[in-house]
């Protein structure tokens, strides 16, 4: 119900949005904060459901669609202060890319409350799912890419309540979906954690035997409230030397273990640890605690300044990749419906069916985009204020296009081999085919001989 009263206002907002001069816009993408939107759901009874409507509207918005993605995950146990965290990147990113600050002010005001995603929810869990940043921010990497940055938040991993699968599910997606997915951990880095990387590791051989290309891009471990500096200190370096100790391969260790860390590596193209201090009892023992920086350890706040724009500034971005292709914002809807598919069993999906999965979802955007070339080659043959046009031209131009289309979709990349593009290419046809029968109707209609008979036959009439 809450769905219903919610939509036509969200509707009702982006339509006035679009009618606003750039100027307009641009002040109110300043303006508009955001807000956590839940696009995949877990329900009681352990199935997910994703909200494809409240997904598009993120992703699908006009200036964000073509973009290239860079998708940051935070997953890891419940209460870990995975959402806090994110409640600092939104600054970060509010601060650089929207408000174009070039100083050190992104951390803010020593007496703000932290607001975002919500982090204080007590020691009752929220919904199981994966929450997206309503706000997608664009920006353009050193390189020139122009590209989309999505925040998003997972909960319900690991908990007592959630059942193993449930958590394992969440794990799963967001690190199936995003380019950068930041691990939480409190206090160490421990066997099942990396244990529950196993799955990946499986799915990451396949993959790599298929396209040659690394199936994911950065893993960030993320260890909190560290309490060893005096081992490994705080950061990045610290978290350098614990990792090179717990993915250290060695003969004393069994062979499963052994093979675990080999492949982990393999999965990333790159993997590294941060070590972050403990924030400050105050966090933990103030029920009025409302984020200000003011409450919040020294110690917290300098490595807060150093981890964040090593993940978040414009040269360590990094791109979503799929089969060693970009995945624009407009591709990634049809990753989250072939992945929920695969998780609506009762077990959890075995790693070829991830993989077909992931090449179902691929050839479905190449189908998606050699249907929009059709679609823009016919608009400017035969769209809204072209003149009619004779049905053998049509035709012929139809076939022109659709023969474009088709080039463009057979000189992708696709995952799964020729014979497995096969009924992707079929539906490409049809979907072209379908298409054109409205391109055929609209032209009609414009045939003013058909349109006005009796005029017509006065016309002839005169002519003859
Ligand atoms: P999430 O369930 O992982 O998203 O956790 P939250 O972000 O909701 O945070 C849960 C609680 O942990 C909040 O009361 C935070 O104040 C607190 N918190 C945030 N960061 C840290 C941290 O680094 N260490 C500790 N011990 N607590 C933290
Ligand atoms: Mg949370």
């Amino acid at each position: 119900r809450y769905q219903e009263i919610e939509r036509p206002a969200r509707r009702e907002k982006i339509e006035k949005l679009s009618t606003m001069d750039s100027s307009m816009e641009k002040k109110n993408i300043k303006e508009d904060k955001g807000h956590p939107v839940q696009v995949v759901l877990a329900h009681p009874n352990h199935t997910f459901e994703l909200d494809e409507e409240a997904l598009s509207d993120i992703l699908l918005q006009d200036d964000i669609k073509d973009r290239s993605v860079v998708v940051v995950s935070v997953a890891g146990a419940f209460r870990k202060g995975k959402s806090f965290l994110l409640d600092f990147f939104l600054r970060y990113m509010d601060s650089k890319y929207i408000d174009k600050q070039t100083d050190d002010s992104w951390l803010g005001n020593d007496d703000e409350p932290l607001s975002g995603f919500s982090w204080r929810g007590g020691s009752e869990r929220e919904t199981t799912g994966i929450l997206m940043w309503s706000k997608v921010y664009p920006t353009t990497l050193p390189n020139g890419e122009k590209i989309a940055v999505i925040l998003m938040d997972t909960q319900g991993a690991f908990d007592s309540q959630s059942t193993v699968r449930d958590c394992a599910t969440v794990f799963a997606l967001s690190t199936m979906l995003s380019s950068v997915q930041i691990f939480n951990l409190s206090s160490n880095i421990q066997e099942d954690d990396l244990q529950h990387l196993q799955l990946f590791t499986e799915y990451g051989r396949l993959a790599l035997e298929k396209s040659g290309s690394t199936p994911f891009q950065r893993l960030q471990f993320l260890v909190r409230d560290w309490t060893y500096p005096y081992e490994a200190e705080y950061g990045a370096d610290g978290g350098f030397k614990l990792l090179q100790r717990r993915l250290e391969v060695s003969d004393m260790q069994h062979p499963e273990l052994q093979s675990l860390r080999k492949h982990i590596k393999s999965c990333f193209s790159d993997i590294s640890c941060f070590l972050m201090p403990h924030p400050g009892l105050k966090i933990a023992t103030n029920p009025k605690f409302d984020g200000r920086l003011s409450e919040i350890e020294t110690d917290f706040k300098k490595q807060l300044r150093k981890l964040i724009p090593t993940l978040l500034a414009p040269e360590n971005l990094v791109t979503k990749k799929i089969n060693g292709q970009s995945v624009k914002a407009k591709d990634l809807v049809a990753y989250f419906k072939c992945y929920i598919e695969i998780y609506k069993g009762d077990e959890l999906p075995q790693p070829k069916s991830m993989l077909e999965a992931t090449a179902e979802a691929n050839n479905l955007s190449a189908v998606a985009e050699a249907k929009d070339l059709y679609l823009q080659l016919m608009e400017c043959v035969c769209g809204g204020t072209k003149p009619f046009l004779a049905t053998a031209h049509l035709e012929s131009e139809h076939k022109r296009c659709v023969e474009k289309a088709i080039y463009q979709f057979s000189n992708k990349r696709k995952m799964g081999g020729d014979d497995f593009s096969e009924k992707y290419r079929e539906k490409l046809s049809k979907d072209m085919d379908e298409a054109f029968l409205q391109f055929k109707a609209h032209n009609e209609s414009k045939n003013i001989f058909k349109a006005a008979r009796t005029p017509a036959v006065f016309f002839t009439i005169a002519i003859i």
